[in-house]
């Protein structure tokens, strides 16, 4: 899939989501990784860079940090955490809906693959067009709405994040 497909669906899919347009952009940003981590070494098409299980851990691993209310320091790497973990994990998600798939384990020659899409060809397409239609559709009658066409709403996370750094000085 193009990297254009790769950070539309992106963007889309953590708005459904309903996160924010700031961290739904981020999140779109971050969906390349899997590929760009790969760039430096072509013959090795979505190896291990494309295992679901990475960007899942990063998405525990930022949660955890999350939850744990460690520090403001902490607390700002958790969403660095989630955000690059969601990335991916949408890319690689995006990826298996293509032929040659992505690895079923870390370093396993065994692909999973639901093959409805063909990269580049008119199927990557029309699954785009279809994606933003019902993500259109989805966000204008749902109360996601506000997050995506009320970009103030982001201001939640960070008067969170403000709050919390008062708790860690005070
Ligand atoms: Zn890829």
């Amino acid at each position: 899939m193009t990297w254009v497909s790769h950070k539309t669906i992106s963007f889309f899919s953590a708005c459904l989501l309903g996160f924010d347009i700031i961290s739904s952009f981020a999140i779109a940003l971050s969906s390349i990784l899997p590929d760009a981590i790969e760039n430096n070494n072509l013959k090795k098409h979505r190896k291990n860079s494309h295992f679901w299980g990475i960007w899942i851990s990063l998405i525990v691993v930022g949660y955890y940090f999350y939850s744990q209310n460690i520090s403001a320091l902490t607390y700002n790497i958790s969403f660095f955490l989630i955000y690059i973990g969601l990335g991916g994990f949408f890319h690689v998600a995006q990826d298996m809906l293509t032929i040659s798939g992505v690895p079923l384990f870390w370093g396993s020659k065994r692909k999973i693959a639901i093959p409805i899409i063909k990269t580049k060809s008119i199927s990557e397409y029309v699954f785009l067009l279809f994606f933003l239609t019902f993500s259109f559709l989805y966000l204008t009658n749902s109360l996601a709405l506000n997050q995506i066409y009320l970009p103030h709403i982001s201001n939640v996370y960070l008067t969170e994040i403000i709050l919390k750094l008062k708790l860690v000085s005070a």
